[in-house]
């Protein structure tokens, strides 16, 4: 990873230039900002940075000497990566990162904006919850007094430390506390109010700012060749500053176009009273499976708010995708203030209730009917 293939924070990559070239290299670093911003991306391409063997004089790494070759490979002797993970079913010995560093080196592949949702799809356990385990701060112990040096720096990142648990967070601040040689440890946290105060206190922070809506939408009708650039600029609206979500939107435009397909099923039906047909809409959506459904409302009420802004006729606050907005040219007169906000009460509700384990096809059902009585609302 190089500095290069992150887009925009040019204030952080320069700060960081500095920290090298001024020798005032920190001991630990808290590494922190919204989610899906490159935060990851920034801390391996500055490890990478100062192992490479020969940087450039515009300050990135080469990408082509043996460090950064190893930096690709995910297997540089000294770097440490440290992620969340999960205990395997019928195993009582808590596992550390490196049991799982297969799974980590295909996760990682070209990856420059992290996603702890998908990161946790990784794992089959139902409903897992990847945390550092206590082992894990062993295993840091450990790699810092026996592993052999390559280069003037042994660096341990470690992404998502609010997932440390008490144990393992007391046993990561011996280690900070501790004097460490030359050894750094870059802290990438999403939340670092969720880390430890007094290790915290200990890591100099380097705060990274969520993107523009302008960055997102340029880097993404790059990425995607075949979007428009309507569709890529409501993206990045409603992408909310996370490149990986503006990213895994634009993945998902199969999803999106069915998610619309299911919407313009339930309001038609809805409109005509179709009873029956609506129970087959619903178990449709049910078996989607929980996630699915639970995009789903949340697309709705999206799209309720949006058709209802559509009426005040203001392009520049509208945030449709090209298909989006040729259906809400006849359809955007049915949300109105009588029943825009009951309406997105109803979707979030069924999604609250589907997220609770509730029956998708009776909370599907319940939602539809719902939908018809308020849609004659004037
Ligand atoms: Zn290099």
């Amino acid at each position: 990873m190089k500095f290069s293939d992150i887009p925009g924070h040019d204030d952080v990559k320069t700060r960081l230039r500095q920290l090298v070239t001024d020798n005032r290299r920190p001991h630990a670093i808290l590494l922190h900002g919204p989610s899906g911003i490159g935060k990851m991306a920034m801390a391996r391409a500055f490890v990478q940075y100062i192992h490479c063997m020969n940087p450039s004089d515009s300050g990135d790494a080469c990408g082509k000497c043996p460090a950064c070759v190893q930096h690709r490979n995910f297997n540089h002797i000294d770097t440490f990566y440290s992620y969340p993970v999960v205990k395997p079913e019928g195993k009582t010995e808590p596992p550390v990162s490196a049991d799982y560093i297969n799974e980590w080196r295909e996760f990682m592949q070209d990856r420059v904006f992290m996603d702890p949702e998908q990161w946790t799809s990784v794992f089959t356990k139902k409903n897992a919850q990847p945390i550092h385990y206590v082992t894990e701060s062993s295993a840091m112990v450990k790699w810092l007094s026996t592993t052999g040096h390559a280069t003037s720096c042994k660096a341990i990142i470690m992404w998502l430390p609010e997932r440390m648990n008490e144990d393992t967070a007391n046993k990561l601040l011996k280690l900070v506390e501790e004097p460490l040689g030359d050894a750094m440890i870059i802290l990438v946290s999403d939340d670092p109010e969720g880390v430890l105060p007094t290790i915290r206190s200990r890591c100099q922070p380097i705060r990274m700012n969520r993107y523009d809506d302008k960055t997102i939408a340029r880097y993404l009708a790059d990425y995607h060749k075949d979007l428009s650039a309507n569709d890529a600029d409501t993206l990045a609206h409603i992408a909310d500053g996370s490149m990986a979500k503006a990213i895994s939107l634009a993945d998902d435009d199969d999803n999106n176009r069915r998610n619309l397909e299911l919407f313009k099923q339930l309001m038609r039906l809805a409109y005509q009273r179709k009873v029956s047909e609506l129970k087959r809409w619903a178990d449709d959506v049910a078996s989607l499976g929980r996630e699915s459904e639970i995009k789903f409302y949340d697309y709705c009420q999206r799209l309720v708010r949006e058709n209802f802004i559509y009426n005040f006729g203001i392009p520049e606050i509208q945030y449709l995708t090209s298909e989006e907005s040729s259906f809400s040219v006849n359809f955007a007169r049915f949300i109105h203030e009588g029943n825009a906000e009951q309406i997105a009460g109803v979707f979030n509700r069924a999604m609250t209730d589907i997220a609770g384990n509730a029956n998708g096809k009776i909370v599907n059902f319940d939602t539809a009917i719902c939908i018809i009585l308020l849609l004659k609302r004037q």
